[in-house]
């Protein structure tokens, strides 16, 4: 019999639709396979079996008595678990809300369920999406399914190795700076982080609010397009949610897998290349240019200058924002509470105290540097100026827009690094997301897809960029690369290079 986890979301909507498997199979077949890899990946925090299963074989009992289903109806899903579930421990990595049970859904749970989508679990992550390896996780790390001494790249590590370790077909990560991109690119996983206001931001919770955006991790450029279907639209419940409802993403994914691009126009970013980017990176990088040129696209270079101060903008206005945000974590409402050691029991004393136990060193950092940046007298000179770089960075895109139907650049500028390289050194870190931040920035919408293995044997992340609200582009396009990418190489995706799990568990039980 087939093996179930293998199988796209797409593929397995087919084999759902035509009876020829149940969920529950389905459903049970990815349980089981978190229980044989999940032990070394880590990209599990929490697994709802039970409800799963549950989910499963309601919608197996809904389709036994005719009824109409949504397209994705019985394909289980990991959810990144900075996105509140009803019911289920939510915890965001931190052990501030170790153990918090959320009495309410996301909006995009919400819509899960409605489509009857089974939730596996909630995927790990670094504290409150603060990372680019997972290593800030309060839970241990998620483990990278190609070599599990490197990174899977963060903040969502856990949903994208979720993914490349065929423990879920999709997932839901969420991206402020590049938090689904990265670690799709670095797991050989596709990842898309949609238009700002387009999938609702109810019930995720926040690190950044005018960055954050919750989408799709998937291994085709089709799942990630079925998925971003689901969970987008309007919601009253977010205030900066777009009006206008949602095209369909998966039309769009269908097109461009003919591989026929003739007559768009490519911009390369000069910006987004060259200089620290991996060599292995950039070949993989040129060689897709190639296809898309023999795909009949015109490939053209564009300039944007203000890139160059996206990082230091971004690590002004996300500290700022996160400061804000995170002030609600005090010891009284959610999860932690930590009472001081001795001295009077007072309620800043035990703020004080449960924010020293409960936050990590990544987010203390981002705390004080944000809580800083916005102090009376220093607001002009590093809030505002940031904002202001913000503004030079949404007309650069808008200039090259004008050169361009979308924009491409490598997504990570090295593939997955290893434990411990840059942990210590937050302005390495902070550098693997220099071509993702530009676009949480401008809020516009972003893809990532495998384009092959670099040089050390690692995949590559080849990135997409469309204007606001044409999410499309990034579907066509990505779709068209991918088919002439498979092509090439015989029909097999970059995951069929990865090593088996199973040949890895014991080298890394033994470097622990
Ligand atoms: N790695 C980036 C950061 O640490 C992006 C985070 C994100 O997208 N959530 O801020």
């Amino acid at each position: 019999m087939t093996d179930l986890t293998r199988l796209t979301a797409a593929d397995l909507a087919e084999r759902l639709r035509s009876g020829e498997v149940t969920s529950v199979e389905a459903t049970q077949a990815h349980l089981d396979r978190i229980a044989a890899v999940d032990g070394p990946v880590h990209a599990f925090l929490h697994i709802n079996s039970e409800e799963a299963l549950a989910t499963a074989a309601d919608v197996d009992a809904r389709r036994a008595a005719g009824e109409d289903l949504h397209e994705l109806a019985g394909v289980p899903i990991a959810v990144k678990d900075v996105v509140v579930t009803k019911d289920q421990v939510t915890t965001a990595g931190s052990k501030i809300l170790d153990g918090w049970i959320p009495p309410y859904d996301a909006t995009l749970v919400e819509k899960l369920r409605a489509a009857g989508m089974p939730i596996l679990g909630k995927t790990n992550m670094d504290e409150f999406a603060m990372g680019s390896s997972t290593e800030h996780s309060a839970y241990g790390p998620t483990r990278n399914p190609w070599d599990l001494d490197r990174i899977p790249g963060g903040s969502g590590g856990g949903s994208a190795a979720a993914v490349a370790a065929y423990e879920a077909p999709l997932a839901i990560g969420t991206d402020t700076g590049g938090s689904i991109r990265q670690p799709a690119a670095v797991t050989g996983t596709v990842g898309v982080k949609p238009t700002y206001g387009s999938v609702s931001r109810y019930g995720l919770i926040a690190l950044a609010s005018s960055l954050d955006q919750a989408g799709p991790c998937s291994r085709t450029v089709l799942d990630s397009a079925l998925l971003h279907d689901v969970i987008g639209g309007h919601d009253p419940r977010d205030s900066t949610s777009l009006p206008e409802p949602a095209p369909s993403y998966a039309d769009a994914a269908r097109a461009g897998a003919t591989g026929d691009l003739t007559g768009v126009r490519v911009g390369v970013v000069r910006e987004l290349g060259g200089e620290g980017y991996q060599p292995g990176v950039r070949a993989s990088f040129e060689a897709s240019l190639d296809h898309l040129r023999a795909a009949g696209a015109e490939v053209v270079e564009v300039s944007c200058p203000s890139f160059s101060a996206a990082l230091a903008a971004y690590y002004l206005i996300l500290p700022s924002e996160a400061s804000s945000n995170l002030a609600k974590f005090d010891g009284m409402r959610f999860g932690l509470r930590v009472e001081p050691a001795e001295g009077p029991v007072t309620a800043e004393r035990v703020m004080a105290a449960t924010r020293g136990a409960g936050f990590g060193p990544e987010v203390k950092r981002r705390i004080i540097l944000g809580t800083y940046a916005l102090s009376a007298g220093y607001y002009d000179a590093y809030y505002g100026s940031a904002q202001k770089v913000r503004t030079l960075i949404q007309r650069d895109f808008a200039a090259a827009f004008e050169a361009a139907d979308v924009l491409v650049s490598p997504t990570a500028p090295t593939t997955a690094f290893r434990f411990g390289e840059k942990v210590d050194d937050p302005m390495a870190m902070y550098l693997n997301d220099v071509a993702t931040i530009p676009a949480n920035l401008a809020g516009i919408p972003g893809l990532s897809l495998p384009s092959g293995l670099s040089d050390d044997g690692l995949p590559v992340g080849f990135q997409v960029l469309a204007p606001a609200r044409a999410d499309e582009r990034l579907y066509r396009v990505g779709a068209a690369l991918e088919t002439r990418l498979l092509a090439a190489a015989g029909g097999a995706g970059v995951l069929a290079d990865a090593p088996e799990l199973e040949t890895l568990t014991d080298t890394t039980e033994a470097a622990r």
